[in-house]
């Protein structure tokens, strides 16, 4: 009977554990993924996210076809979609890679003892993450609030395992159950077709992954330390996306990392995503509530549309955020230091809550994914998770001429040249800190 692969947010063949566990059967495997648009609680991809996962699922297909084996694609509930195609190929097996949100997991879970009961065999691996979260506690079995002993407890458990070669063959059934169409998904935009610097900017999928992985090691990782803060020097690994997708293994990127001389900063990096992945496993809300709850006590004042449009169009009148901004838009990546400086501006100087602006990089970043994103966006607000939890209020002025000293960046990107700033940097900071006073006096 065959075995089912249900990918999710890996998708590729090289370290796949799932996809492993299925050929290692010996029976045709037959690879599925699922558009879940309809469970309870899973977050509906952003726009950019949908443009990626089309390119990236045809990409996965075609290197499966040519292994042996059709994608096949199914739409709906993932637990009733898994289900049906278990019972119209007779499959006596499921594997997949786990994943950590909290309607997420609550389907993987209620699936595999459903399937289980009725004689299916399943079991679920660790692909996407390094370190288990459950396996990451401090002395008193809690879990870290603050990422550098986190990221030292993770360092002292067993090193990362090995990553798994590349299956030369998979061979599917004779005959694959029935799948919709790629193109019929509606994935990728229409009517205006706004795509075209994602297109320029992007190759979605593994074999391109693998490639910028090769580039980073062998041409910017020994500059990493010294200009991973520089928007203009791209010098840092544009890898996210591939991550976020699970095109490329953590593990591979540890492994062919962690010799190279250098590499600590950039390691430390990877230890920032477990971190934003395993405070989603603890705290599943983390993308619509506040990590620390004195935090609800700020008094946010009632929303000016216009100041929001103008950030999310980078016509606020400051330089850097406004460049940000628009790199953001036409690419759907935005380089971290410039992330940090838009965001603090949307909610100290701009006093929009939060989640307005985790909502739009959501909808327009390709690396969104539900942890890493939420978890930015508190820590920069000031709710989240921090060694030093005071109100950090990041001056774009003085951070365009630290980061960006020749305005190569802001050069790159620059908008509108006459526009007047729409709020006054000193006066919205004062205001932001005497909101703050409020949170303080909360704690
Ligand atoms: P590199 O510097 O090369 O880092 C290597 C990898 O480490 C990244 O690809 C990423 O997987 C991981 N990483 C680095 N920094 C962080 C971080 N602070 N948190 C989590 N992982 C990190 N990153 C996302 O992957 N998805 C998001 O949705 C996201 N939203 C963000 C929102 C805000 C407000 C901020 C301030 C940061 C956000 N980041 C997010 C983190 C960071 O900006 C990006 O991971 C980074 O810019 C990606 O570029 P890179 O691959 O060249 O990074």
């Amino acid at each position: 009977s065959p075995s089912i692969v249900w990918f999710r947010d890996d998708l590729r063949l090289a370290d796949n554990p799932a996809l492993r566990a299925a050929l290692d059967r010996d029976e045709p495997v037959i690879a599925l993924y699922v558009l879940d648009e309809e469970s309870d609680g899973v977050r509906p991809l952003g726009g950019a996210a949908r443009w990626w996962l089309h390119h990236s699922l045809a990409s996965l297909a075609e290197r499966l076809l040519e292994r042996g084996s059709r994608l096949v694609l199914r739409r709906g509930s993932a637990a009733h979609a898994v289900r049906e195609v278990v019972q119209d190929a007779g499959a006596g097996a499921v594997f997949w890679n786990r994943r950590y949100g909290g309607p997420e997991s609550a389907i993987d879970a209620g699936l595999k003892s459903d399937l289980r009961a009725e004689g299916v065999e399943v079991a679920s691996f660790a692909g996407s993450l390094l370190f288990e979260p459950w396996t990451v506690a401090t002395g008193s079995g809690s879990h870290y609030s603050v990422f550098t002993p986190f990221w030292r407890a993770c360092r002292a458990l067993p090193a990362p395992r090995e990553p798994l070669p590349e299956p030369r063959e998979v061979p599917g059934p004779e005959r694959p159950p029935a799948s919709d169409r790629l193109e019929d998904w509606g994935l990728l935009p229409t009517g205006p077709d706004w795509a075209g610097g994602l297109r320029d900017t992007w190759e979605p999928g593994e074999p391109a992954a693998r490639r910028r992985l090769r580039e980073f090691l062998s041409d910017d990782l020994a500059e990493y330390d010294r200009a991973r803060d520089e928007p203009a020097a791209g010098a840092t690994s544009m890898l996210s996306p591939y991550l976020r997708w699970g095109e490329v293994s953590p593990y591979t990127v540890w492994h062919e990392s962690v010799g190279v001389d250098g590499a600590g900063g950039f390691l430390t990096e990877l230890g920032w995503r477990e971190f934003a992945w395993h405070t989603l496993f603890h705290f599943p809300d983390l993308a619509t509530k506040n990590l620390r709850t004195e935090f609800d006590a700020f008094a946010w004042p009632r929303l000016k549309p216009a100041h929001l449009k103008a950030w999310q169009r980078g016509r606020t009148g400051i330089p850097l955020v406004d460049a940000g901004m628009r790199e953001l838009w036409h690419t759907g990546h935005m380089h971290n230091r410039v992330r940090m400086v838009t965001a603090s501006f949307l909610v100290k100087n701009l006093l929009i809550d939060w989640r307005r602006g985790e909502q739009w990089f959501w909808d327009t970043l390709v690396d969104a994914d539900a942890a890493s994103n939420p978890f930015n966006w508190q820590w920069v607000a000031g709710s989240g998770a921090d060694a030093a939890p005071y109100f950090r209020i990041f001056n774009p002025e003085l951070q365009a001429k630290k980061f960006d000293p020749h305005g190569t960046y802001i050069g790159e990107w620059r908008g509108d040249a006459d526009l007047e700033p729409i709020v006054d940097l000193r006066e919205t900071r004062n205001a932001a800190l005497m909101a703050y006073e409020d949170v303080k006096s909360a704690a």
